[in-house]
């Protein structure tokens, strides 16, 4: 399993391709640099051989760049059962579509549940619900090199996820951010920001500092 980041500029997510036997995609960005996207992942890949991109939650800046992503690669959009609904329904306000003026309709979205796997063929990914930012969102986990794919939840440097927007928790997210931790993880790729490898729990460990002190504020 490779990963390819493909970063996030401004306030875009990072889209990562998790190169293997079937690769797929991680987030879509808010399809302001889908050309970029494909560009990149032409670099190392037919972009068809992408059966399934999964989102990790519902927000614009993540999902923003599905409809054409999906296009380009002939893939199956993929959310969890508390994400998807808005995605399938086009729902502009809790997607933050309206929020940030970006243009955004209906998608074709199949339901992925939690703690199920996401098939790789020579890997897999852990399905984590790691609701707080928003009731849905998953965090994605390779055991096997302790990679884990946050989304929103948490980030480098000590980072974590707003709270405070339609069906976030800071109590969830709290608990989200501690089952991470646990994890151990030693590589983190988040929704935004760069990328650590090697000392990902320690990172971790800082955003839940942070997180409890922010409760005190
Ligand atoms: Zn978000």
């Amino acid at each position: 399993m490779k990963v390819h980041f493909i970063m996030g500029e401004g306030f875009d997510a990072n889209v990562f391709l998790i190169e293997a036997e079937k690769p797929i995609l991680i987030d879509t960005g808010t399809g302001w640099n889908t050309a970029k996207a494909v560009r990149t992942i032409e670099q190392h890949i037919d972009p068809k051989e992408i059966d399934s991109i999964i989102l990790t939650h519902r927000h614009i800046d993540h999902v923003g760049g599905a409809a054409e992503l999906s296009h380009v690669c002939q893939a199956q959009l993929y959310a969890s059962i508390d994400e998807a609904p808005p995605l399938i329904h086009g729902d502009k306000a809790t997607t933050g579509a309206t929020m940030f003026s970006i243009p955004f309709d209906k998608l074709d979205v199949s339901i992925l549940r939690y703690d199920d796997e996401v098939d790789l063929g020579d890997a897999k990914l852990k399905i984590i619900h790691t609701p707080g930012h928003t009731m849905g969102s998953i965090s994605l986990y390779h055991e096997q090199t302790g990679s884990l794919f946050s989304g929103d939840t948490v980030f480098a440097d000590g980072g974590v996820g707003r709270w405070d927007f339609e069906t976030g928790s800071y109590r969830q997210l709290l608990a989200s951010i501690e089952m991470l931790k646990d994890l151990g993880p030693r590589n983190l790729y988040p929704g935004h920001g760069p990328y650590v490898e090697k000392d990902a729990t320690e990172h971790i460990k800082t955003s839940l500092k942070f997180l409890r002190y922010a409760e005190i504020l």
